[in-house]
């Protein structure tokens, strides 16, 4: 049911050249369900060998041919739904109709990527001299270093492969060892698309002495980077000592504003079903509630009976709502944030406890009228937690809302016309979300700014960080 997940370097699945595995871990009951080959520096040498020879052969097949490897690695993924899905419903616990969606809109990202490949146009500058030809031509900036966390095994790392190999780059993509099949699977429907060997590397290991030894080394020409913010400054400063280009999507702490003209019911509503998506283990997680002194009441009541009404349980039962956190040290982060916003005068309004001795299972959990020195107020819960607090005024809810050095998303609601703009506005996070869910589409903008990190992961501008442009000026003899 769940297999053993090997290194894949220039065309082959192969182990560590040590012969060296980590266990797999299913977060839901803590037994082993496999092992994934862990790779040291003899194989990382294969890795960037095979990228700088699949970055050589890859950038010279027409935009036009690899949207149609793509494109069929995409058909492949969706024909292999149950397949992906499984795997990362046993090895990093979400419900399986989250992992089958998952799977799902990582199809629609490689079309996506595909397709605007095709349009990595340059420009022809008017020249001063006739006969002059002035060219800005985009070719892809080379073997990029991807690392991707646990969280979402398929949508981070499908954002990273698909923006390089559609713009001609190769890749070698560290995925997360606790969720490692799943994107294993992502990386054989490219390969049996037909990307040629050594365009996609996929390595697990150390992910401090992967980082420390391929960000480096001159064969990669890009580094792209999910995770936290502190690992993320990390690794951009080693990019910066290497004049390396970075794409960082780091943490977040997300505000939701409910202004007193909202619709309260469906607010609580979408914001509930958001809050608890995965967990709470997403970066553009609600988190920090600011309701208006109005419907402050009415609110709470309802996100709180929303809340009540998930049924926590087995990722790979059909009842299910919410399930499991991915690993143990969420499940401490999480008991650790309760007693600390208990300590701050927070009102435990549902939740707060983890669940049964097996697995890392966590109470659904809503804590109102949180001070601002608590520490779930100010660094990443990343869990199941919402926080809810009132305000007065429009300046105090935005005033709060970019409180925190992080920047990555927002989320408003309000009938008005006049304060959806003012919030669009005024609000400093890389997107704003106002009366619907709205974030994370193939087409649309991800990324944040402050301390969320830096560039986009989706959208037009997702393949900019993955192309160089290069001037060309020509005369005719
Ligand atoms: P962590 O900071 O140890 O690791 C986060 C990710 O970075 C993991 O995938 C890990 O393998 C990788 N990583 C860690 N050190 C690295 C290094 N030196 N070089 C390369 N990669 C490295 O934290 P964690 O306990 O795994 O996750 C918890 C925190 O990470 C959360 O609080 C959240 O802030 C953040 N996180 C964010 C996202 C996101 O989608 N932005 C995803 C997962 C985790």
């Amino acid at each position: 049911m769940y297999p053993n997940t090997l290194l894949y370097i220039d065309g082959h699945w192969c182990p560590a050249a040590s012969g060296r595995t980590l266990p797999v871990v299913n977060p839901a009951n803590h037994q082993q369900i496999g092992t994934v080959a862990y790779a040291e520096k003899a194989d990382l040498d294969r890795a960037l060998e095979a990228a700088d020879k699949g970055f050589k052969a890859w950038r010279k097949v027409s935009a036009f041919d690899r949207c149609k490897i793509m494109r069929k690695a995409a058909d492949l993924f969706r024909e292999r739904v149950e397949t992906v899905a499984t795997c990362m419903t046993f090895e990093q616990g979400k419900p399986i109709v989250e992992a089958r969606m998952e799977t799902m809109a990582g199809a629609d990202i490689i079309d996506w990527f595909a397709e605007e490949g095709r349009r990595a146009y340059g420009r022809v500058i008017p020249a001063r001299t006739e006969g002059v030809y002035q060219l800005v031509v985009k070719e892809p900036v080379g073997p990029v270093a991807a690392f991707t966390p646990w969280n979402f095994p398929i949508n981070q790392a499908v954002r990273k492969l698909s923006a390089a190999l559609a713009t001609g780059c190769s890749v070698i993509l560290k995925a997360p060892e606790e969720t490692p099949a799943s994107p294993a699977e992502l990386v054989r429907c490219f390969a049996d698309a037909g990307v040629p060997a050594g365009v996609i590397n996929l390595i697990y290991g150390s992910p401090a002495e992967i980082s420390g030894y391929l960000i480096p080394h001159p064969v990669i020409r890009k580094i792209t980077f999910t995770g936290s913010t502190p690992v993320g400054k990390q690794l951009a400063a080693m990019a910066g000592a290497h004049m390396k280009r970075v794409t960082m999507e780091l943490g977040g702490h997300a505000p939701v504003i409910v202004f007193d003209d909202a619709d309260v019911d469906a607010a609580a509503k979408a914001m509930a079903f958001a809050k608890f998506r995965n967990a709470g283990q997403v970066c553009v997680s609600p988190t920090r509630f600011l309701v208006q002194e109005g419907v402050y009441n009415r609110f709470v009541e309802q996100f709180v009976t929303h809340t009540k009404t998930l049924k926590v349980g087995d990722g790979f039962d059909p009842d299910t709502r919410m399930a499991t956190l991915a690993n143990p040290r969420r499940q401490a982060a999480m008991v650790a944030n309760v007693e600390d916003a208990k300590k701050h005068g927070g009102t435990l309004r549902t939740g707060g406890y983890p669940i049964g001795e097996k697995g890392n299972f966590f109470e659904p959990t809503v804590v109102t009228e949180l001070s601002n020195t608590a520490m779930a107020m100010n660094t990443e819960p990343f869990g199941p937690l919402a926080i809810i607090n009132p305000f007065k005024t429009f300046d105090d809810a935005v005033q709060e809302a970019n409180r925190l050095p992080y920047g990555l998303a927002a989320y408003a609601w309000t009938k008005s016309a006049k304060t959806a703009n003012a919030i669009g506005a005024q609000i400093e996070t890389g997107m704003v979300t106002i009366n619907h869910l709205g974030f994370a589409l193939p087409e649309v903008p991800f990324g944040g700014v402050k301390d969320s990190g830096y560039g986009s992961e989706g959208g037009a501008d997702a393949t900019e960080p993955y192309l160089v442009a290069k001037f060309v000026t020509q005369a005719g003899l």
